[in-house]
């Protein structure tokens, strides 16, 4: 968000609870929607360094591996940039950039406390681990606090995250020379596993989806490798080779939470903050970062026209061009949840129809996700 904006002219100030910036987790695919809106912002480059593009999508039987879809690379089927890479070289790369911005601040180790809206802007007061605090005034705040978002908290929203019985295993496996660069699914009842290359092909980043009743303490914890030895023990051998080779397995409880209102007077959300999306079509961050780009150019667009008064109109009409899409997409990433996990025998159908759909088809589906553009 920052970066969208400074580029555009409009300082920021960014605001980070943790003393880093480092993520936790594995990888990430950041697919053409939101990846336009990197290139758009100069990282085409520093991207290209640290991540794998995708030759397309292999879609599989879990208990034999069999072939159910194969997306083959072809740029016609396959939009671009499409990419898979670490979390941290994400991190990486955007924060590299934020730092060469003279008109971005970043504040680390203070978290946002409370909120308060203003006449002509927000004030807010952070608070640092060891109990200092200060505050902050600027024209507009906007709340891309993940999750448990406080700010959607602070701004009236009284709904929480509800544990929707999925949880994710992430760990890093070596890369393989073989391998196709693309993205892998094997889809199982109960279950299903997403592997994919990153860091220039030299690890593979492996998350195995389970159903489970309870939620896990916490957001993360060092997972235990055996479970998942048991978990996968019906899975094709290649399922099964690819599980016991990788590292560092941590497990986190999935939620979900129904959308947020996403703009309050000078205050927006963004992200997860205002609408969690369930990791079974890969577009949490991507939604960010789109959210990021349309937020931006309106506010650029409202204080050339109308200076620092029409931000609260900046914000209502990023909130009007959003909601729909995000909600869209929230609603897409449950299904897919349902379908990847289908049980016997409705499974067979499931497979029938993938197979039917092919790779023209499945592009067909996903042309209103990847081929967005902000106007
Ligand atoms: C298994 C799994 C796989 C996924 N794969 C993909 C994928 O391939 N592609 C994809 O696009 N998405 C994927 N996602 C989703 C993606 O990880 C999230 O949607 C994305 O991280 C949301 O980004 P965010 O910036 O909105 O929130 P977050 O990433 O949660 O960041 C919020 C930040 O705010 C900080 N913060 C919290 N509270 C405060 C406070 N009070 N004050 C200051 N700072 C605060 C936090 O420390 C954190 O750094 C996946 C998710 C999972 C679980």
């Amino acid at each position: 968000m920052a970066l969208s904006l400074a580029r555009r002219g409009i300082s920021a100030t960014v605001i980070e609870k943790r003393t880093g910036f480092g993520e936790l987790g594995a990888g990430l695919q950041i697919t053409p929607n939101s990846g336009r809106v990197l290139d758009g912002l100069d990282l085409t480059l520093p991207l290209k360094r640290v991540s794998v593009s995708s030759h397309g999508l292999m879609i599989r039987r879990w208990a034999d591996g069999r072939e159910l879809l194969e997306m083959p690379s072809d740029p016609a089927r396959l939009p671009t940039p499409f990419r898979m890479l670490k979390r941290n070289d994400l991190h990486t790369v955007l924060l590299d950039a934020a730092r060469s911005m003279p008109n971005i601040r970043l504040v680390v180790g203070r978290g946002v406390q409370e909120i308060t809206q203003e006449d002509d802007g927000v004030s807010t007061t952070l608070t640092g681990q060891n109990g200092q605090w200060e505050s902050f005034h600027g024209l507009g705040l906007i709340g891309a606090d993940g999750l448990w978002s406080r700010v959607r908290d602070l701004n009236g929203d009284t709904s929480r995250p509800l544990f929707t019985g999925y949880e994710a295993w992430r760990a890093l496996a070596p890369g393989t020379k073989t391998d196709k660069p693309r993205v892998n699914l094997h889809l199982g009842p109960g279950r299903h596993t997403v592997h994919y290359p990153v860091a220039g092909g030299r690890e593979t980043n492996v998350v195995v989806v389970r159903q489970t009743k309870e939620a896990r303490e916490g957001w993360s914890r060092d997972g235990d490798g055996d479970v998942l030895t048991d978990h996968v023990a019906g899975g094709s051998q290649a399922l099964r080779e690819l599980v016991a080779s990788a590292q560092g397995w941590q497990a986190w409880s999935l939620f979900d939470r129904k959308p947020a209102v996403m703009a309050k007077g000078r205050i927006a959300l963004l992200g997860d903050a205002a609408h969690p999306v369930l990791p079974f079509l890969a577009q949490g961050a991507s939604l960010a970062i789109e959210d990021a780009a349309v937020l931006a150019r309106l506010l650029a667009e409202t204080l050339q026209a109308d200076g620092s008064r029409g931000v609260p109109a900046a914000m209502a009409a990023y909130a009007a061009a959003r909601s729909a899409r995000a909600a869209r997409v929230q609603d897409a990433s449950r299904s897919n949840g349902r379908t990847y996990h289908l049980g016997w025998p409705w499974s067979i159908g499931r497979d029938i129809a993938l197979r039917r759909l092919g790779p023209d088809g499945l592009r067909a589906r996903y042309g209103w996700l990847y081929d967005w553009r902000d106007e």
